[in-house]
């Protein structure tokens, strides 16, 4: 690995299915040692007033319609706010919430850059696993994502589930069965293990691909690889992250670039 380069993971309540020590480890083998700092709000160590700040900000930046980008200037909800801090305390669940990815990633840094300062340079890199979902803005809409490379990377546990596609044929019944007023849920068993699902145990053996790809883009600024094989493919399916991202092995070029050969 490149030296003088310092990774740093914080979790900021991730789906109960991830083992940070799993995600630790696996990149740890790798060659790319981690340092785990726990929980992200402890560390942030903020005062009361600053947790009801952050919970005002986080509000601001839901995505209450997928077709309009969000400025930040929407008014936060006096509920909405006592929710965020909730949430932000771990104290109530973000399940159902679309955040507009950038902004988190401008709030986070902020928050980052008062506690550590000296560490938001280059040479330090920073990676916080979440349930949010959060989406970024092209084509005229939000897609929700995975990952958002940059200071800090953020990685999404519910982005892994919804973000990429599901067997093309599933969505078609799906809708089938809907027009027709029938139970969906048989679906979801049938198709069950052709996508990664809400608390899915593979989630610890996905996440180190995504992982790597924050790491890979910091060092390279190369935000994704274009071999199929390589964990740091950007699959848009389910059947291919299962595949790629859970085998999570980097093709011999991007190992050569991380590492700074
Ligand atoms: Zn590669």
């Amino acid at each position: 690995m490149k030296k003088n380069f310092r990774i740093f993971v914080y979790s900021d309540y991730p789906c109960a299915s991830l083992n940070i020590d799993v995600v630790q480890e696996r990149i740890n083998e790798l060659g790319f040692p981690v340092e785990d700092r726990g929980n992200l709000i402890d560390f942030l160590s903020l005062s009361e007033q600053g947790i009801y700040k952050l919970g005002q900000d986080l509000s601001s930046v839901q995505i209450p319609d997928i077709s309009i980008p969000v400025d930040s200037t929407n008014p936060p909800d006096r509920n909405e706010i006592a929710s965020e801090v909730n949430r932000i305390l771990g104290r109530e669940s973000a399940a159902g919430k679309f955040y507009d990815g950038f902004w988190i990633q401008r709030i986070l840094y902020r928050a980052l850059a008062e506690k550590v300062a000296d560490e938001i340079k280059s040479g330090f890199i920073h990676l916080i696993f979440t349930s949010r979902l959060f989406g970024t803005f092209e084509n005229r809409r939000y897609h929700a994502r995975v990952v958002l490379m940059g200071t800090p990377a953020l990685i999404s546990t519910s982005g892994l589930v919804e973000a990429p596609a599901k067997p093309k044929e599933y969505y078609y019944i799906k809708g089938r069965l809907i027009q027709t007023g029938r139970d969906v849920s048989e679906l979801d068993r049938m198709y069950k293990g052709r996508f990664v699902e809400y608390d899915d145990p593979n989630i610890s053996s996905i996440l180190p691909s995504y992982a790597l790809q924050a790491v890979g883009y910091e060092i390279t600024g190369n935000a994704f690889c274009e071999d199929p094989d390589c964990c740091l493919f950007n699959s848009h399916w389910q059947e291919d992250v299962l595949k790629v991202q859970y085998n999570g092995n980097p093709c011999e070029k991007c190992m050569e670039l991380i590492r700074g050969k």
